[in-house]
């Protein structure tokens, strides 16, 4: 008998659908396994169900039919605030436009990622300290968005994304506002990341970006037209 050793699922797509108002199916029967370690880039043109297969896979959205699962949860029983927690103790996200509120200084940003893990105000600035350093930004911590260059923006966005430790981060686009440097760094940031044991999926419509990651999921209107395994030297 030959034991099958299955990493286990961090999140986990079974024949899911998203259905809009008006009739629009951005996502129309998407099954996906993604497992711990994995370093993950979705691909697809513009309006292909890349966004809101994320949303769907960080539980920020609920599927109109299928199932999915969250380090082995169905969350489809799981009430709103039960899905917040569960969101902000697994999973980290990072958007092309950074999302960081204007006037706040980096280091209460990174703090904020803290705000649901019940930790002392001085606890979170003590580990929104080390992961700003981890990220080049400690000499930083107190600018304010609009202080930071748009690559320093997105390592803060990074920052606190992963302050709580998440098993899974999901970036949205995270270069794509990026100049090449810099888009460059906070790419060697999610495989430094993915390299200490976070899962993570990127999308991109950067093929060279791509092209780096392990695992390529492509979709085209709303479904995975493919899901593939390439060897990457780095
Ligand atoms: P991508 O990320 O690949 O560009 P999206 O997931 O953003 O694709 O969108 C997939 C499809 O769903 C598109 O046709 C888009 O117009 C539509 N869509 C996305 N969000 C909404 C929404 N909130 N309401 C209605 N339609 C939407």
């Amino acid at each position: 008998m030959t034991a099958v050793l299955e990493k286990p699922a961090v999140v986990e797509l079974e024949d899911v659908h998203r259905n809009y108002p008006g009739g629009v199916a951005a996502v129309r029967g998407v099954s996906l396994r993604i497992t711990a370690g994995e370093l993950v880039a979705v691909v697809g043109p513009s309006g292909s169900g890349k966004s809101t297969l994320l949303h769907l896979a960080g539980t920020l959205d609920r599927p109109s039919a299928g199932t999915v699962r969250v380090g082995g949860r169905d969350v489809s029983a799981l009430s709103d605030r039960a899905l917040a927690a569960l969101r902000a103790s697994r999973i980290g996200f990072v958007f092309q436009q950074f999302h960081l509120t204007r006037g706040v200084p980096a280091l209460a940003l990174v703090a904020d990622g803290l705000l649901y893990r019940g930790l002392p105000a001085k606890e979170r600035r003590a580990r929104a300290s080390l992961i700003l350093d981890r990220v080049g930004l400690g000499h930083r911590a107190g600018h304010r968005p609009h202080e930071l260059s748009g690559g320093e923006r997105q390592r803060v966005a990074i920052a606190r994304a992963v302050v709580g430790a998440p098993a899974l981060v999901l970036a949205d686009e995270p270069t794509g506002n990026l100049d090449s440097a810099s888009g460059a760094e906070v790419l060697r940031l999610l495989h430094e990341l993915n390299a200490d044991g976070t899962t993570v999926v990127v999308i991109t419509h950067d093929r060279d970006v791509a092209a780096a990651l392990p695992r390529q999921v492509r979709m085209r209107d709303g479904l995975v037209v493919a899901d593939e395994r390439t060897e990457v030297r780095r």
